[in-house]
This record gives C-alpha cells, structure tokens and sequence, in this order.
C-alpha cells in the first residue's frame, strides 16, 4: 500500500472494541433482500433505510449531543458527500440573479484539509472556497464549523454573523463521549455526523445531516440522488445494527455483558490513555508542545471529561524545524503538515485513532526525538 493514500485518520483503533461485541453487531442480507432503489417514498429523503433513521435519533437521544426532534434525517455515502450536498443546498440557485457569483465556502483555520480540496475538486459555479473564515469579509456565504475541531481538537462556534445571508454548517464528527464532554444538545440548522467516527466504521461510508429545514433537506436529498440515486442499503442496514448495538449496550442493561460492550466508555477509556502517553512522550522528548488539556462536565456520562480529540495538534518548538512533518517522515513518523489546514508548517496533525500496535510505536519514536 502506498504510504501517503488520502483519507489520513483511519479509525482502526475501533476494530478491538467491535470484534468483542458477536452477533449483537452483525447482519446477513438474504439474496432478495435490499434489491430496490427506494426506501421510504414518503419521507424528503427516499432512499433512507426507515431502520437508520430510528436508530440515528435514538442514539442522539441517549448521547443528548443533537437535537433530533422536528429535525430531517439525510443520510449520505459518508458525511463527506452530505458535506457536498449541503453546499448545493445552501447555493444560490444556478442563474439566480445576485446569485451569479459563486457562494463562498469559509472556514476558521485551522480547517479540516478537506473542505477546500472538496469545495473546489469540480470547479462548481454554485461555490468556492473563500478561505479563513476569521480574515472574510462579505455577507454571502456559507461558514463550516467543525466542533471539536479537525485538526486541532478545539470547541467551535461559528465566528461570522448570520447577520447578512451567511448560513452554517456544522460538522459534529467528533461531538461523541470519547472525544469531548457533551456539554449541550446541539440544535444548529444543518449538522453533519458519521459513523466514521462516532463507531470507527469507516469503511461502511455511512454518514447522516440533520436538517430542520424541509425545503433544505429535500435540496440535499435532490444532490444525492443526482450523485449517486441514493445511498447503499446494504450500508444503511449495517449502521442501523451496528447504532443499534451501540444504544443497546446502554439502554438494555438486562442484555448479559452489556457494561463491556459499551462503546463511549471503551472510546473514552481508550483515548484518556493515548493522550496520556503522547502527553508523556512530547515530554520526554521535550521538542514538542500539544494544546492544552480542558475539561468539563459531560451531561452523557454525568462526570467530569477531559477533551481527547482525535487527533494531536502537535507543534516541534525546535528553531531549526521550520517543516514539522518533513523533520518527522525523516524520523519515519507520517503526519500531515500544518500547511494542509491553512496553518504553520511547523505544526502537524497526528491520528490518535490508530491500532495499538502502531501508535505504541509512534509514541515511542517520538520519545526519543531531541
Ligand atoms: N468531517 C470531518 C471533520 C472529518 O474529520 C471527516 C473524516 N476525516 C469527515 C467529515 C468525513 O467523514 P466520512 O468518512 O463520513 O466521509
């Protein structure tokens, strides 16, 4: 496999958690079964399994991350194409009058990598990146807000005013109980999840927007069908059973070993004691600093929760280090550079979502680093 292939941040560290959990997680498609275009001809979104969009609000309702009631559910081939047809939503029409210039697309820096890269691919007329939401200035545009935060794990508001006729989107992939304290129930007007994260199940491509707007829902749903004439079934059901065993685990306490199936506790277990050793490791070494550690009182869990994103922000403070990720692929640790996010160079983005085995060796490398 090529070292440097492009989706970086491979949730693998899950894959222990989900080969513990049996028949509670699996599914089989008989032959017949899932042969239709359609799902559910009454609903914005036809071709959304009846079973996801149950399992997708119960899952919100025990987290109390989101909102979910009044709100549509469009599920997507990941968040990443919901991410795509949020735009053509949120566009002018084609031919629309004032809405000859392209929509801007801006985000705070540092941004996830791909917004600009899936923003401009297609050279669309409907939109373009604009950049750095903090330097825009202008009162038409659609404003991303990933909270917490790819890369840098921080907690995000939208930084421009709705004021004009600016709309945002609010990328909620890592508002999950392993990464941050669930502080309150999100409520914004177009917020985008994935199982990607949430359950590790990247591979699956299975990501869901909820959209309080019909008139946006039924845009969104229109640009996937356009797209892709919906969304694997077959995948749908497998998040649905895959949701389901996570809502289960905690809801059905009756049901045998429910306690060591439940994934939020794993997840946040797990990543308390990555950022643990990476914290110890950018120590020792004493080349590197990482964003603070914050804290604060998680409504899900009830307890106080320490943030531990998905991935470190991880800066080399050595003078003579001016391309952080270059000094580390020479040290054979493969980052992201800074410059990716519309940052610093001497910064880079590090997975915390990897199998054990590697990160016990990126950890390590690091360590000895001077
Ligand atoms: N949003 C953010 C902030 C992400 O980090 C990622 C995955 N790296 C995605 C969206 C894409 O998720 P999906 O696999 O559902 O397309």
């Amino acid at each position: 496999m090529p070292a440097r292939l492009f989706p970086s941040g491979d949730p693998t560290m899950f894959e222990e958690f989900w080969r513990g959990t049996g028949a509670a997680a699996e599914i089989v498609i008989p032959g017949w079964q899932t042969m239709s275009y359609f799902s559910d001809v009454g609903n914005v979104c036809w071709f959304l399994e009846p079973g996801l969009d149950q399992e997708v609000r119960r899952v919100h309702r025990l987290v109390g991350n989101a909102a979910v009631d009044g709100y549509h559910v469009v599920v997507g081939t990941g968040s990443t194409q919901l991410f795509m047809a949020a735009l053509y939503a949120l566009s002018p029409p084609a031919g629309a009058g004032a809405g000859a210039a392209p929509m801007s697309v801006v985000s705070t820096a540092p941004y996830y990598s791909s917004y600009p890269a899936v923003t401009d691919f297609l050279r669309s007329g409907l939109f373009r990146w604009a950049g750095d939401a903090s330097s825009f200035r202008g009162d038409t545009y659609i404003e991303l807000v990933c909270s917490p935060n790819n890369p840098d794990g921080a907690i995000r508001e939208a930084v421009l005013s709705s004021a004009g006729s600016g709309v945002a989107v609010h990328d909620l992939a890592y508002y999950w109980p392993q990464y941050t304290a669930i502080t309150k129930r999100a409520d914004h007007d177009v917020m985008l999840f994935t199982v990607s994260k949430s359950t590790g199940h990247a591979g699956t491509r299975i990501g869901w927007a909820l959209v309080k707007d019909r008139d946006v829902a039924r845009k969104m749903a229109k640009f996937i069908e356009l797209n892709t004439i919906g969304v694997s079934k077959d995948s749908q059901l497998r998040a649905a059973k895959v949701l389901r065993a996570v809502s289960d685990a905690y809801e059905l306490p009756e049901a045998g070993d429910a306690r060591r199936r439940r994934l939020f506790d794993y997840g946040r277990r797990k990543m308390v004691e990555r950022w643990r050793m990476l914290r110890g490791a950018a120590a020792a070494s004493g080349i590197f600093s990482l964003s603070e550690e914050t804290s604060a009182l998680c409504n899900f869990t009830k307890e106080m929760a320490v943030t531990n994103p998905a991935f470190a922000w991880l800066r080399c403070d050595r003078e003579d280090v001016e391309d952080c990720a270059g000094f580390l692929r020479a040290h054979r640790i493969l980052t992201r550079s800074g410059d990716q996010f519309g940052a610093d160079p001497r910064y880079v983005r590090v997975s915390m979502l990897d199998r054990d085995d590697a990160y016990d060796i990126f950890v390590k490398r690091l360590s000895s680093l001077r």
